[in-house]
């Protein structure tokens, strides 16, 4: 039996996990969490808002699985991690705000760190049982959002409706966003970056519309392997719930003779200019992409509510990111000061732009 722990479980994750654990007589649920909406009987414990890590202590999970949207998520990864306890990784925000902090935790814990985002998902896969010097690279793919193919002009007017509208995946709002506008692939960047120790110029971003191929390795001797799936996120989840078992789930394989479209091109970092603010964030490392995920969040939220326009999210990070000192954070609290500072400013940036 494994006793898991489900935080944000009435998201978009959290629901699809619910039905992973429902299948699985193996996996029990000992402890849910949401962010307002009550969920009383879901699990023997749940709690809704607060310290997640209150819950964690009562529940003794042998898995988190982290689908808290947003920086709320940080303190219940670095539970897990410090504890050595297996973290099923949803919440990416917190990897990106706290990646140097959680690969420490990680290492003193010494727990798995398993990743639910497809695109990680299928990166562990490829690279499980590799030896690092066979590794070239790494290529995270990404839909391109339901903007792709737009320039930067066309998306002076777009609305929120529009951008949660997205082609190959269905979302929470916050990460659907994301996915428009291309931060999510830059929060992956970064993500991938602290999971599998890799330099940012050694991983790379593809478009790939059709979301078939969720990620690709090439190697030293010019081979490369492919992950392929339909898009549906029971499958990372059921992946890092089972591992190392990878059970069996109800998802259709993929069905060759109704023919596949494999296309790939380079993304569009005029248009999109987040993908290119969160790999120099990434690249200047400390707390920049601390920073670059606040004033993301302040921005994404500024969007949702009709007040920014979305050319104005990439703006808000990068003049956020250009007045918000990034030094090494120590531990929680110097992370949670800097995200306030960075969110403080964002906020002042925001309705600047808006008046
Ligand atoms: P969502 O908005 O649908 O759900 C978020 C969940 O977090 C909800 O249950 C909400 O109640 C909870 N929550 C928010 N703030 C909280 C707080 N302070 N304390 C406790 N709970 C809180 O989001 P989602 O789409 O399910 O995404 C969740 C995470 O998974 C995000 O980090 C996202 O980037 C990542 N992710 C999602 C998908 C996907 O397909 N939805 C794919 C890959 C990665
Ligand atoms: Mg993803």
């Amino acid at each position: 039996m494994k006793r898991i722990a489900l935080l944000g479980a009435t998201g978009s994750i959290g629901r699809q996990a619910l039905e992973i654990v429902q299948e699985h007589p193996e996996l029990e649920l000992v402890a849910a969490a949401s962010g307002s909406t009550p969920i009383d009987g879901l699990a023997q414990l749940t709690q809704v808002g607060g310290d997640l890590t209150e819950l964690l202590d009562r529940a003794e999970p042998d898995v988190v699985l982290n689908a808290v949207v947003g920086f709320a998520g940080l303190p219940a990864t670095l539970w897990a991690l410090e504890r050595g306890v297996d973290l099923a990784l949803a919440n990416k925000e917190s990897l990106v705000s706290g990646g140097d902090l959680a690969v420490a935790a990680w290492r003193e814990g010494g727990g798995r760190l398993l990743p639910v985002d497809s695109e990680h998902s299928a990166a562990f896969q490829l690279l499980d049982g590799r030896p690092p010097e066979t590794v070239d690279s790494l290529v995270l793919t990404a839909s391109g959002g339901p903007f792709r193919g737009h320039s930067r002009a066309d998306l002076a007017e777009v609305t929120s409706a529009e951008a949660l509208a997205h082609p190959t995946w269905s979302m929470g709002p916050k990460i659907t966003v994301d996915s428009a506008t291309l931060m999510n692939k830059g929060l992956e960047l970064i993500e991938a970056h602290f999971l599998f120790g890799l330099p940012y110029e050694r991983i790379e971003v593809v478009v790939h519309p059709t979301s078939v191929v969720h990620a690709l390795v090439r190697f030293r001797d010019g081979a490369s392997l492919a992950h392929l799936g339909y898009p549906d996120m029971r499958v990372p989840i059921s992946y890092a719930l089972t591992y190392p078992e990878r059970a069996e789930t109800s998802i259709e394989p993929l069905d060759f003779a109704a023919g596949l479209i494999l296309e790939f091109r380079a993304p569009d970092l005029d248009a999109f200019p987040c993908l290119a603010l969160a790999r120099a964030a990434g690249d200047a490392g400390d707390t920049a992409p601390c920073v670059l995920n606040a004033a993301n969040e302040v921005a994404v939220a500024a969007f949702l509510d009709g007040e920014l326009p979305f050319l104005g999210i990439p703006d808000v990070v990068e003049r956020t990111l250009g007045q918000v000192d990034c030094p090494p954070a120590r531990d929680l609290a110097d992370l949670t000061a800097i995200d306030a500072e960075a969110r403080r400013i964002a906020s002042a940036l925001t309705r600047e732009l808006v008046h």
